[in-house]
């Protein structure tokens, strides 16, 4: 017998409650970065190179290719002259020196709160501190920030540790000038638990007065908190390689409630949230509104919903352009 059976006609006859994180999706550096990216194609026109995504999120890179903006893993890639941006994420010295050794006419979009990390890194450097980097290995915030530190430096020895079997297994060589940075939008309970064990395995360590963690990512890892008890699926609206997505994406797993990662919607499955009452959505720093309301068109497709949305922080940070 064939089946008549279309999932993404289906209407089901009940209503499924949608409520929405809040704070959600774009912070003030990622708003800053594309801005930067705009303004300069619009000053200098097209083609527009960038080191690097500019931020984590699929969409807003395939917008920004459509007008011309040309996204590269190496300077060498680019011709002389042109104009370079600098991603949200933030670049290494070595990354500064080789733009000028290329002549090329580059662009400052590092988030301020990641320039922040690197000015505590030149300080403790300049102090002559060990420093302990809480990060992932590979991510570009990462390199960009082990990078102030010059690979031929004496003076100063950097170490990255991404968890607490890290910390377990590291040695160094003066345990009495020690101190640590992390990366901008790690988990901030996994961080915090990384903190306590370095500060007990080496006392005399010291830190930054505050969190290296941004306002945006504690926003929005406490905005996800509230939806633990509400639902029995979180959607989380974010490409795969962004950190905060990610780190979304875990905290609602570690609670044992269904989550998905999403950033295109046409890859949406109706089978996903079948048999759901309660679906939660929130959106990783770097993932715009148009995404989220595309995934709840995508849901009113094949349901009735009803949707509010969670109080919480209201953000009000806007970060100032460069002179472009
Ligand atoms: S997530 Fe935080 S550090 Fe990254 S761009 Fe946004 S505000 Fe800056």
């Amino acid at each position: 017998m064939v089946s008549n059976y279309c999932p993404k006609l289906t209407m089901s006859k009940e209503m499924i409650n949608i409520s929405l994180a809040n704070p959600r999706g774009f912070c003030a550096g990622v708003e800053r970065a594309i801005l930067i990216v705009e303004r300069t194609l619009e000053k200098y026109g097209a083609p527009i190179y960038v080191h690097h995504e500019v931020v984590h999120n699929k969409f807003v890179i395939n917008r920004l290719k459509e007008k011309g903006v040309i996204f590269v893993e190496s300077l060498k890639e680019i011709p002389n002259s042109s104009h370079v941006i600098f991603s949200a994420h933030g670049v290494s010295k070595a990354i500064v020196k080789e733009s000028d050794k290329l002549n090329l006419i580059s662009i400052d979009a590092t988030c301020p709160l990641v320039t922040k990390v690197h000015r505590e890194v030149n300080k403790l450097s300049n102090d002559e501190y060990t420093i302990i980097m809480i990060g992932h290995k590979g991510h570009p915030e990462v390199e960009g920030t082990i990078g102030q530190i010059e690979k031929n430096s004496l003076a100063t020895q950097i170490h990255l540790v991404e968890n607490i079997e890290d910390v377990n297994n590291l040695k160094v060589s003066n345990p009495n000038k020690l101190s640590y940075v992390s990366q901008t939008t790690l988990s901030i309970d996994d961080t915090k638990k990384i903190i306590e064990a370095l500060k007990d395995k080496f006392p005399l360590i010291i830190g930054p007065k505050s969190n290296d963690i941004c306002y945006a990512t504690q926003n929005r890892q406490e905005a996800v908190k509230k939806m633990f008890s509400l639902h029995d699926l979180v959607f989380v609206v974010g490409s795969k390689n962004s950190s905060n997505s990610n780190r979304l994406l875990d905290m609602v797993k570690d609670k044992n409630i269904d989550a998905i990662l999403i950033d295109d919607m046409s890859q949406f499955q109706s089978k996903w949230i079948k048999n759901k009452k309660s679906i939660g959505i929130t959106a990783g720093a770097s993932a715009p509104e148009i995404l989220v309301q595309g995934l709840i068109q995508e849901i009113k497709k094949i349901t009735k919903v009803s949707i509010s949305e969670i109080k919480g922080v209201e953000e009000t940070i806007i970060f100032k352009l460069p002179k472009i």
